[in-house]
């Protein structure tokens, strides 16, 4: 089954991806990991990406859609998989929708921006990354309500959307995440 976890910064959707691909032995997408990989390796894609994501806008979605298309006909998705910070806009969830009818659920982490905000400040002292800043997350807390939140609209019409309280501790969210599934 593939299932879409979608939800503002910091609601701790990448941890939680990591956490359930870990207990059902299924691979776990992340565009935000791979787009980081892209720019160590110092390669094309990476450096059209790296200005765009240290200043917390979106990279183009023909990047991010052509990255997602290759990454998913992988041998190890034929399965399912998890993703997460894909599709982020309207634009990639048509063309996710096209590469795939098989999308399972979408998990949407609920969270007061506030707290997610504070969440991100913490990380950026503990692993420094570079969009971790004040100005950076403004924008891409600004860029998530525009272009990714009219996601849930999409998929709560095809009747796919799950809504989880990611407020709560990383065990407590876990827990509710086993229990939808
Ligand atoms: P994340 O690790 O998911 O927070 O992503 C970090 C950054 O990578 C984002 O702020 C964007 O600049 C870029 N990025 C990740 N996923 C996407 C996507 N689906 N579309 C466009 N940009 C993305």
């Amino acid at each position: 089954m593939i299932l879409i976890f979608l939800g503002p910064p910091g609601s701790g959707k990448g941890t939680q991806a990591k956490l359930l691909a870990e207990r059902l032995g299924t691979p776990h997408i992340s565009l935000g990991d791979m787009l980081r990989e892209e720019v160590r390796a110092g390669s094309e894609i990476g450096k059209r990406a790296k200005e765009i994501m240290e200043a917390g806008r979106l990279v183009p979605d023909d990047l991010t859609i052509e990255l997602t298309r290759k990454r998913i006909g992988a041998p190890d998705c034929k399965k399912g998989f998890i993703i997460d910070g894909f599709p982020r806009s309207m634009a990639q969830a048509e063309a996710f929708d096209r590469m795939t009818d098989k999308t399972g659920r979408v998990i949407y982490f609920r969270i007061p921006e506030d707290q997610a905000v504070e969440r991100l400040l913490g990380r950026a002292k503990l692993e420094g990354r570079a969009d971790d800043n004040e100005k950076s997350i403004r924008t891409r807390f600004e860029v998530y309500e525009k272009q990714t939140r009219p996601l849930t609209l999409h998929y709560a019409g095809m009747e796919k959307l799950v809504e989880i309280d990611a407020s709560q501790s990383i065990d407590q969210v876990f827990q509710q995440l086993l229990k939808i599934l």
